[in-house]
């Protein structure tokens, strides 16, 4: 299994490959929402988890969020958001469209490898 990292920053992908590798993950990457989706569709039954960076060109990680969700076929998927937009609204916005968890940048690396662990033992238990 593998996890999914949409990301327009290069950098933000190979902090979060780092940190999946800490967990014995694999990544796959993504530069957009739209790239995202696309790596889903082929590599739907080999991804334990998403994480969507909320600022992204062309399609941006809430919108990618919604469609996700929007497909049955991906429900048991959990979805890490990770933004910048720390205020209240965008992370209440996002679980209510089916984020399973967040992480606000900056973060250190550390967090981010147990929040992706919290999130997989969160799939696993359903
Ligand atoms: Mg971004």
């Amino acid at each position: 299994m593998k996890i999914l990292s949409a990301d327009d920053s290069l950098i933000m992908r190979r902090i979060v490959a780092g940190a999946a590798e800490t967990i014995g993950f694999e990544t796959l990457e993504a530069k957009n929402g739209a790239e995202a989706l696309a790596q889903l569709s082929t590599h739907k039954d080999d991804i334990a988890l998403i994480l969507l960076d909320w600022n992204m060109p062309v399609m941006d990680g809430y919108e990618a969020l919604c469609k996700i969700r929007a497909d049955a076929q991906y429900k048991d998927i959990p979805i890490l958001m990770v933004t910048t937009e720390s205020e209240k609204k965008s992370i209440v916005k996002a679980i209510q469209a089916g984020a399973n968890n967040y992480l606000a940048k900056p973060f250190e690396k550390e967090d981010l490898a147990k929040k992706m662990a919290e999130c997989l033992s969160l799939e696993a238990g359903t």
